[in-house]
């Protein structure tokens, strides 16, 4: 963690930032120019109810209305924002059964999504299936790493995104899982796996140099962690320059915080990941100062929970808050 400020659960903080004016709890803040808030989920598949209220974990969490909800008053409340999955919205419930993911991307398109990635699960009907149901999203999906050939999935997948928010130019690219011991041969015919790590160096120093982005975002389905030597968030955090963010997914990890990379230069890397079924709604605010550098990230995930989020104050959910002021 931060060998600097490390000050967390300040429930005032949340109330004063949460009233739109920046509340200096820091020097870093008090020089803070922009916020953008960053609401992030993964590995959504096809959890459209909430677990049921019997259920021997999660009971009574998650599904998309609140999930909507949720969201909804967020982005009332913080306009600077964008909306993240790091993929795996198919298969798990018999929603994914009767409507091949049609209905994920419908519900994930009324939400406002602005980018997702390509879980695995996403070639559970083929390649074939994917192109189906893609036309019912009205989002755009990312993917660096998988090269979609002459496929029509391909036309739809995007190698990056640039978005112009607050002011903060963002670059967001996605990786992809290997598909060795995940997905047949014949599901992702046509689509071909590339290396992770390479991928992300060049498409970061691109997006950094070329493109000029004050931040690049990583949405990866390659996962958090593993004991032996895949490559991982981790990895790819240690590994790869530039970096400011890996939104994380396919290992179902939930972390509480983000975890925070420093390299020797002093650049780092955030990583975060929510579990999965839609049961955390992830936040992180990045401030921003005047030279578009990133002054500090305050992290405040939401667990969607039966409360009825229409009538509850956002500042007093209950939620993980953790403020990382960066020097
Ligand atoms: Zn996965």
């Amino acid at each position: 963690m931060n060998r600097k400020a490390f000050l967390k659960n300040s429930a005032i903080l949340g109330a004063g930032l949460g009233l739109g004016g920046f509340f200096p709890f820091g020097e870093a803040l008090g020089a803070a120019r922009t916020r953008i808030t960053i609401l992030h989920t993964n590995d959504t598949h096809a959890r459209i109810e909430p677990f049921s209220d019997s259920a021997p974990n999660y009971a009574g969490m998650g599904g998309v209305a609140r999930r909507a909800t949720l969201i909804r008053r967020l982005r009332a409340e913080y306009p600077d924002s964008l909306l993240l999955d790091a993929g795996d919205v198919f298969q798990g419930t018999p929603y994914f059964n009767k409507y091949n993911g049609a209905l994920d991307f419908e519900v994930m398109s009324k939400m406002g999504y602005d980018a997702v990635t390509i879980g695995n699960h996403e070639f559970d009907n083929a390649v074939k299936g994917f192109e189906e149901v893609m036309h019912k999203a009205r989002f755009p999906f990312v993917s660096t790493n998988y090269d979609f050939g002459t496929t029509r999935m391909g036309l739809r997948v995007h190698k990056f995104l640039i978005r112009q928010v607050g002011g903060i130019k963002i670059g967001i690219f996605g990786l992809g899982v290997a598909f060795e011991n995940l997905v047949l041969p014949h599901l992702h015919r046509g689509v071909t796996y590339l290396d992770p790590v390479e991928v992300a160096a060049d498409t970061t120093a691109h997006l950094k140099g070329y493109h000029q982005c004050d931040m690049v975002i990583c949405l990866s389905h390659i996962g958090y962690r593993y004991n032996d030597n895949r490559v991982s968030d981790r990895v790819v955090a240690q590994q790869v320059d530039g970096i400011d963010l890996i939104i994380g997914g396919h290992t179902h990890t939930f972390m509480p915080e983000p975890e925070l990379f420093e390299k020797p230069d002093g650049s780092r890397t955030w990583v975060s990941q929510v579990g999965f079924a839609g049961i955390v709604l992830g936040r992180l605010d990045f401030y921003f100062d005047r030279g578009k550098r990133i002054a500090a990230v305050r992290n405040h995930n939401y667990p969607v929970t039966g409360d009825n989020p229409d009538s509850v104050s956002l500042a007093h959910l209950p939620a993980t808050t953790m403020d990382l002021v960066s020097g």
